[in-house]
């Protein structure tokens, strides 16, 4: 008998103790793997805080954060240019104080974009927003200071 069985991967996006660089390298090389061993579809999931975890008690204390939806778009943007099986990101929880964010004059612009992409599995487009260069300085500089602290960002 022949069965038609596929399997869709399951990506968590930034886990605990884990910098903003790593957790978009984590997440790319992860797609890349479950392509390479025989995954149908991958579905990305970034972290949302949930009560009574010890990613809640790391984040009342300062040391964590989930994603900038900024590395969500990089994520995105590596991954589906390069693999061929469709990808979907959850944007669950997306621009509120427990999930990913990035500000609020650009959360939900791209949400919409990102949700958008899932549907025609094509490349969000890049826009600009003041917050970006915050982003960027956290990616270029976490794994220095091996710190995964967020200065910038109001709870
Ligand atoms: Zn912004």
């Amino acid at each position: 008998m022949k069965c038609d069985v596929r399997a869709k991967a399951y990506l968590f996006v930034k886990p605990i103790l884990t910098s903003e660089k790593d957790a978009i390298e984590e997440a790319v090389s992860s797609a890349f793997y479950a392509e390479s061993a025989g995954a149908s579809r991958i579905s990305f999931c970034p972290a949302t805080i949930h009560k009574d975890t010890l990613m809640e008690l790391l984040w009342k204390k300062g040391s964590y954060q989930p994603p900038w939806i900024w590395s969500v778009m990089e994520i995105i943007q590596r991954v589906r240019s390069e693999v061929k099986i469709p990808i979907i990101m959850d944007t669950a929880g997306f621009g509120s104080s427990r999930g990913p964010y990035n500000c609020k004059k650009c959360n939900s612009k791209l949400k919409a974009m990102i949700i958008e992409s899932n549907l025609h599995q094509s490349l969000p487009e890049t826009i600009e927003c003041e917050c970006k260069s915050r982003w960027k300085a956290e990616v270029d500089y976490s794994n220095v200071t091996r710190s995964t602290t967020r200065l910038s960002r109001k709870k």
